[in-house]
């Protein structure tokens, strides 16, 4: 459905979605690290991981598939290593505590190898990677989603995987971290999402209609059959999404997908690294190694090169100066979502300098 996106203070938009989450029966802590995740995905301009995730979130809590209030269970631990049950709750909090873990592990050891299974939907995976580089610790993320299966492998006809993202985080002194994120399918499903919603045509060779043959729309991804999704770069984009599958799941006893969907809930398991530069002894000499070869790639012709997490931070600086804006569908789903819980909208959505202000 086209129309003029609404625009929407992030500040407010804060409060609301805390609000929704605390009206549903979440505590203060679990509303506010919910909010605060889903709202940072819009700024940095994810949309498909940011507040447009309520609806399915609300769904999910009310079939009881998703389960509010609760805590992160340590499986297994030694010194360096941790694998931390989700226990299907809120994976913006089970996810947060487990790199506090880790990166408390890291800052001891040098390194730290972080599992968390059986987690809620844990979001936009670099704002993991942004939780350690804050900490000045490198980081690696490899993650699996147990859902209906909405992507092929290379070279199969059928969707047999989720969209498994990976992320890596490098802290950079004096300068934003660098923050790799991405799904290995050549969309993410909130992306297809999000232009469904707003009426927008998917890019060329992204999706299949369920019998194979290349669409644009959107739709499809939902409908009956479901269309099918492709990975990013051929057998590249697959081996790296069989490696988020195993790694990110099956190494640390979670779950992989084996089949179609048991629940309404996505489920993710989490594979991280987190690095101390300090312990390799080169806290001094990364960042102006990275320095030199940022100068190197973007001399001459490449002057226009763009850095991992480059596109996020830009849009972040522009929603935080603009507000974020959101597709009229997305918004009315989020109002109908959080009225079912008993969250009223906000009655403005822009500040200005002289206060708050109506649209
Ligand atoms: P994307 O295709 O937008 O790629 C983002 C990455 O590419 C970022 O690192 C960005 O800085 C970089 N980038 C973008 N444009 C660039 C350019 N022109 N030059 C250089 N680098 C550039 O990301 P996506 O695949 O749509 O993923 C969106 C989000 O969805 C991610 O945050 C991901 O973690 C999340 N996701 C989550 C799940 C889950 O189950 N939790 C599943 C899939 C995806």
């Amino acid at each position: 459905m086209p129309g003029e996106q609404i625009v929407v203070n992030d500040q407010i938009l804060h409060d609301y979605v805390a609000n929704i989450f605390l009206t549903a029966g979440s505590n203060d802590r679990e509303a506010r690290l919910v909010a605060r995740h889903l709202v940072d995905a819009n700024l940095r301009g994810h949309d498909s991981h940011g507040v447009g995730s309520i609806p399915v979130y609300i769904r999910n809590l009310s079939c009881g598939d998703l389960r509010p209030n609760e805590g992160l269970s340590v499986v297994t631990e030694t010194d360096s290593l941790a694998v931390c049950d989700g226990n299907g709750g809120y994976g913006q909090v089970m996810a947060h505590d487990a790199m506090e873990i880790g990166i408390a592990k890291a800052r001891r050891n040098g390194v730290a190898l972080i599992g968390l299974r059986n987690s809620h939907h844990v979001g936009r995976i670099g704002h993991w990677s942004e939780q350690c580089a804050a900490e000045g610790l490198v980081s690696i993320h490899f993650v699996n989603v147990v859902s209906d299966p909405s992507v092929a492998p290379f070279g199969g006809a059928a969707a047999r995987v989720g969209t498994n993202p990976f992320s890596v985080g490098i802290p950079r002194a004096g300068e934003r971290p660098l923050i790799l994120d991405f799904a290995t399918s050549k969309l993410a499903v909130g992306k297809v999402r999000v232009a469904m919603n707003s009426g927008k045509p998917l890019p060329e060779g992204a999706l299949l209609t369920a019998d194979g043959t290349p669409t644009t729309d959107a739709s499809v991804l939902f409908g009956q059959p479901k269309g099918i999704l492709l990975p990013f770069g051929d057998h590249k984009g697959w081996g790296l999404s069989f490696v988020c599958e195993v790694l990110g799941a099956a190494l640390i006893g979670g779950q992989t997908q084996k089949g179609p969907k048991r629940r309404n809930s996505t489920i993710n398991c989490m594979l991280s690294i987190i690095v101390s530069p300090d312990h390799l002894g080169t806290a001094a000499t990364l960042s102006p190694e990275i320095d030199e070869f940022v100068a190197w790639v973007r001399s001459g012709p490449n002057a226009d090169v763009l850095l991992p997490g480059d596109v996020e931070a830009a849009l972040t600086e522009e929603r935080l100066a603009r507000g974020v804006p959101i597709d009229p569908k997305s918004w009315a789903d989020i109002v109908a979502a959080g009225r079912q819980v008993g969250a009223e909208p906000p009655s403005r959505l822009s500040r200005t300098a002289a206060g708050v202000a109506g649209l």
